[in-house]
């Protein structure tokens, strides 16, 4: 028995969605367990079949039996720059603009060293308080190796960085923003705050974590200067894949990233005993790149070839917006609160809903099959992945948490014992 109110209209609509759905065939791309609802894309991308087969491949073919040999004859020496480039169509990048290589935090710390280089006698970071941690310590690491009078972080609230960069603009090296937010999912605007930083003659650095794969993004044309992006989101290259990182053409003369490993180096093969950055993206390179990992995001990519990111999001919406008007209909589910924007164009692709219990509530979801995610302090997060997700699968997960509210089953103790990882 349902216990979903207007179920039977709710129904007709999820059918009608999915009818239209352009993507729709896309799911059987992905390895996903049939009983399973995930709504979890956006913190680990699922499976694609390509990246398994893939995976195995590079293993077994190009490891076991070509061996060393692979470097050149399964390119994978070429592996950063063509997943960079397929990367780089995504997010409105020249292909020459990106590479993939380390973590979000590692680029970060060779941005963060870059702008702050690049910007005499300015040494503020400017970043949001709740922007992703990772991001904030990078800078805190960086100042505490190259000293305060060189690097200090300020953060202040999403929607005075406006205010701050007049105030004090001129002493502000680099803005340091995520797109999209972790937690509530709020969008910022990328072209409009890059704009107001340049006139204050501040870089800009953005974090697109929660962007790419499911956005769609102009960077060339927004001007941006640095950005970094996850592999194992929205771009579902498996669990700990590269990072990629962005720099804009017009400054890839004098980069001088200080993580100077061999494979920025331009000649890195001719082993000189001294450094000499190639002058192309690939000088953002420092060691050896991940080829299994790498491999997979590769192949996991070949999921977009020949969509439009537009479209994407034009799905992206119509689910968000669908589950939020579902779920604001239901009584059972009146006390999770949104903390996501209402308007859809300032939302990225998911909804934050508060609710003190959210940590018990989440995995009483993920007891029933709906796997979501939990923010601390109180936040249930629901990402929707519009590659693989359809409206019927959305509203399913709706009548289960109805289920869990309107019993109370979050409250049983079985869900109280906190995992190491929410
Ligand atoms: C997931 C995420 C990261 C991850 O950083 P890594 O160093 O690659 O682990 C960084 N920033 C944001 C905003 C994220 O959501």
């Amino acid at each position: 028995m349902t216990r979903l109110t207007q179920h039977s209209y709710w129904r007709d609509r999820a059918k009608q969605l999915d009818n239209c759905d352009k993507l729709s065939s896309l799911i059987q791309q992905f390895v996903i367990p049939d009983s399973l609802i995930y709504l979890d894309g956006n913190s680990l991308g699922p499976m694609p079949e390509k990246a398994k087969l893939r995976a195995i491949d590079v293993v077994q073919n190009q490891w076991a039996k070509d061996l060393i040999t692979s470097w050149n004859k399964h390119a994978w020496i070429e592996l950063p720059r063509t997943v960079g480039k397929k990367i780089a169509r995504l997010i409105g990048s020249h292909p020459d603009s990106v590479i993939a290589c380390d973590s979000i935090s590692v680029n970060l710390f060779k941005l963060l060293s870059v702008a702050i280089n690049k910007q005499e006698g300015r040494n503020v970071v400017l970043s949001q308080s709740d922007n992703f941690p990772t991001d904030l310590y990078m800078v805190e690491g960086l100042q505490s190796l190259i000293g305060e009078h060189k690097i200090t972080l300020q953060t202040c609230e999403a929607d005075s960085v406006t205010e701050v960069l007049d105030e004090r603009g001129e002493q502000v090296a680099a803005l340091l923003l995520t797109h999209v937010n972790f937690r509530s999912g709020e969008i910022h605007d990328m072209q409009a705050l890059t704009k107001k930083a340049h006139e204050k003659g501040v870089l800009v650095i953005w974090d697109l974590a929660h962007s790419a794969g499911v956005l769609p993004l102009h960077l060339d044309e927004c001007e941006i200067d640095f950005a970094v992006g996850c592999g194992y989101k929205y771009l579902n290259g498996g669990p700990g894949a590269p990072a990629f990182v962005y720099v804009n053409k017009k400054h890839l003369k004098n980069l001088k990233q200080p993580l100077s490993g061999w494979m920025g180096h331009a000649t890195p093969f001719a082993f000189s005993p001294s450094y000499k950055a190639s002058d192309d993206i690939q000088q953002m390179l420092c060691g050896t790149p991940n080829v299994i990992s790498m491999s997979v995001l590769d192949a996991a990519l070949e999921v977009f070839d020949g969509l439009d990111m537009q479209d994407i999001r034009s799905k992206s919406i119509a689910m968000c917006e669908f589950v939020k008007a579902v779920i604001e209909q239901q009584v059972g589910l009146k006390d999770l609160e949104l903390s996501s924007p209402i308007d859809a164009h300032k939302r990225g692709s998911q909804l934050a809903y508060a609710h003190p219990k959210a940590y018990e509530i989440c995995q009483a979801l993920i007891k029933r099959g709906v796997v979501a995610d939990f923010r601390a302090p109180n936040i249930l997060r629901l990402g929707f992945s519009p590659l693989f997700l359809s409206f019927q699968a959305c509203l399913d997960a709706i009548e289960i948490l109805c289920d869990i509210m309107l019993d109370k089953v979050f409250l049983s103790d079985e869900f109280a014992h906190r995992n190491t990882v929410t």
